[in-house]
């Protein structure tokens, strides 16, 4: 190993530049991981466009990842040199309120890796040997790099703790679909998934969903929510879209005394207008969810280890570093793909 190491620099807003930069140097609890593939994220679009993180640039992103050990520092006892492994992207300070209360999301001092500091569109990734978490062999590499994904769908499950047969609608069909299979899992029904591409849609019906609303053809998805649930509503309804005109949608389509999940992310200053009346009267409840953390990672890998999460059919393509930037556009442009990989290992885009 040399000094330094190819990685595809955020190097300012909407610029992107694959480059020689120095391989991290780690401390005594960190571990040096060669990275194996990074799923590309709606976040690293956000960083892109300097929506996101636009004070860390130049930095580089990344953080849906998997990869293989390659240095571990003098500390650390429980990993070696070629474990297969992913990592645990959040980082605490373990000191201030939130900490002491094992509120680790709300940590006052809370970073994410590729989010905040650098990530994983790079050759090599430091990581706090604390946070890693070794791969089942029989997980592929690029499994390994969507446990991130699932671990955020399973926080938000937890979160809403829905019971045996309850309803649940779902907004979006990105992560959409991933609740859809949690939903199925959790032996909800009916699942409702609404959504805006056809494709993405018969995905999340393969992921366990009753019915598939396409907002292309059906002009009030509330309506429709309430038409297949007794004209209640539904019991659980999950935003995985970030708009303000879902969320408005998401509060009209869940029943009295029911739960709305916030899980789609909007812009930090967008409002939306709220009746205070319905949580009064009407009982209603919202929990918010931040990122998979902790236990939600075994978690992840247990579903993903066990077939009972099946990410292959959202699994688009793989591209070499240098086709990052092609990849954020053309993720946007062709809605049909789904999680496109880049890989420091290939020269060669791979359909999978
Ligand atoms: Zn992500
Ligand atoms: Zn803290």
């Amino acid at each position: 190993m040399g000094n330094t190491m190819k990685a595809a620099v955020f190097d300012a807003i909407k610029s992107i530049k694959v480059r020689e930069v120095p391989i991290p140097e780690i401390g005594d609890e960190d571990v040096l991981i060669k990275v194996k593939n990074t799923g590309i994220c709606g976040t690293d679009w956000s960083i892109y466009n300097g929506w996101y993180s636009a004070d860390k640039l130049p930095m580089i992103a990344g953080h849906e990842f998997s990869g293989v050990i390659a240095r571990v520092g003098q500390h650390v006892k429980n990993l070696k040199e070629g474990d297969r492994v992913t990592a645990d992207i959040n980082m605490y300070c373990g000191h201030c309120y939130y900490c002491t209360q094992h509120n680790y999301l709300m940590c006052d001092q809370f970073t994410q890796l590729g989010i905040h500091t650098d990530g994983t569109y790079a050759e090599y990734v430091k990581a706090q040997a604390k946070l890693v978490h070794v791969l089942p062999d029989s997980l592929s590499f690029e499994t390994g790099a969507f446990i991130e994904p699932v671990s955020c769908c399973i926080h938000a499950a937890k979160a809403v703790n829905a019971r045996v047969g309850g309803s649940m609608a779902i907004l979006g069909c990105g992560l959409g679909v991933l609740h859809a299979r949690m939903a199925y899992l959790h032996s909800c029904a009916p699942i409702i998934v609404i959504g805006d591409n056809k494709h993405r849609l018969s995905i999340a019906k393969q992921m366990g969903a009753d019915y598939i609303i396409d907002v292309n053809e059906e002009a009030d998805p509330v309506a429709e929510v309430k038409k297949l649930t007794g004209g209640r509503g539904a019991d659980y309804v999950i935003e995985a879209v970030g708009k303000i005109s879902t969320y408005e949608q998401a509060f009209a389509m869940v029943r009295k005394g029911g739960t709305m999940s916030a899980f789609g992310i909007t812009g930090e200053n967008e409002v939306m207008q709220i009746r205070p009346f319905e949580f009064v009267l009407g009982e209603k409840k919202i929990t918010g969810s931040c990122a998979g953390i902790a236990d939600d990672w075994p978690d992840a890998i247990a579903l993903l280890q066990y077939g009972h999460i099946d990410p292959k059919p959202l699994f688009s393509m793989k591209v070499p570093l240098e086709d990052l930037e092609w990849a954020l556009h053309e993720l946007r442009r062709d809605p049909n793909l789904f999680k496109i990989f880049v890989s420091p290992e290939i020269s060669q885009r791979e359909i999978m």
